[in-house]
């Protein structure tokens, strides 16, 4: 079986940061790619927030920045995707790809999350040109322009007060008659007044043909149908954590969140 001294599952930013870290400190990381190289970000298009990029930069771009640079530190980058796991004793073992086996005296895990999405063709189509899972990154490319967001979470509700600020309407889907975020949030989504919240209703379609123009909203009880032009749609309905394989072996919240945040060294 092949020993290595330091493990590092996922190739996102969190990844290839660990990688260079590793590789700096003389750890001689071996880093897993899982079945997304570059993690989300390679399926952005602008990234506009990261520091040392004034001209904002493509996501696919920057992260094989991330990993050129990994790699020159003499992190060992390789496809693969680590399928099963036993901490149980040190060394560590993981198996990658269903079949081999590698020992290490430490695992890094990054695996990131995935955004969970409603599901519609229209949104996978348009992904990137509108449709986005993240009102922090991409809100500020429709600045003074109107929005919808389809959510009713406290990460919703904060979403839509981020885009109230910037946007000039923001309309908000949510499927019951209330939303699950936290009273105190609900108040300040339902006292601002440029957010218009759309009760009993979800997202029928979005509509566009190479960009978002609009989106068909559905009244659950009424069954009407309407349709808002609107410049993005975002989906705030929850993040999966890609931490299954993880489970019998990290304390995890019910969501499968890592009980203490962040990057787990183990
Ligand atoms: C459409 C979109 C646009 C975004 N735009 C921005 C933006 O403009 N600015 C910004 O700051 N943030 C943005 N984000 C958020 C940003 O992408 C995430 O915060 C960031 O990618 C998280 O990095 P990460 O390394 O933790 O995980 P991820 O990027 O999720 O990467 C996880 C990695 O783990 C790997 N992996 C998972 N399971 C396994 C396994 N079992 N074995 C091996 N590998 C595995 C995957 O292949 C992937 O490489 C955006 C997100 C999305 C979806």
């Amino acid at each position: 079986m092949e020993k290595v001294n330091c493990l590092i599952i996922g190739s996102g930013p969190a990844g290839y940061t660990a990688a260079i870290y590793a590789s700096r400190a003389g750890l001689n990381p071996v880093l897993y790619q899982g079945i997304q190289p570059g993690g989300q970000l390679t399926i952005t298009t602008e990234v506009e927030n990261y520091p040392g990029y004034p001209d904002g930069i493509q996501g696919p771009e920057m992260m094989v920045h991330f990993e050129n640079q990994a790699k020159r530190m003499g992190a060992d980058i390789r496809y693969g995707l680590a399928t099963k796991v036993d901490f149980s004793t040190q060394p560590f073992k993981v198996q990658i790809d269903e079949e081999t086996w590698i020992e290490a005296n430490a695992v890094i895990i990054s695996t990131g999350a995935s955004a969970k999405w409603l599901g519609l063709e229209s949104e996978q189509r348009l992904n990137g040109y509108g449709v986005s899972a993240c009102a922090v990154c991409d809100g500020f490319f429709f600045k003074g322009k109107e929005v919808a967001i389809v959510g009713a979470g406290d990460t919703a509700a904060e979403e839509a007060l981020y885009l109230s600020k910037i946007c000039s309407v923001v309309h908000m889907i949510v499927r019951k008659g209330e939303m699950r975020a936290s009273k105190v949030m609900q108040e300040r989504v339902l006292a601002t007044a440029n957010i218009k919240v759309y009760w009993h209703s979800e997202t029928d379609e979005v509509l566009g043909d190479k960009k978002v123009e609009a989106v068909r909203i559905k009244n659950n009880q009424s069954g009407q149908k309407q349709e808002v032009a609107v410049s993005a749609f975002f989906v705030a309905i929850g993040h999966k954590p890609n931490s299954d394989i993880f489970k019998e072996w990290i304390d995890m919240d019910e969501a499968g969140y890592n009980e203490r945040k962040g990057i787990t060294l183990i």
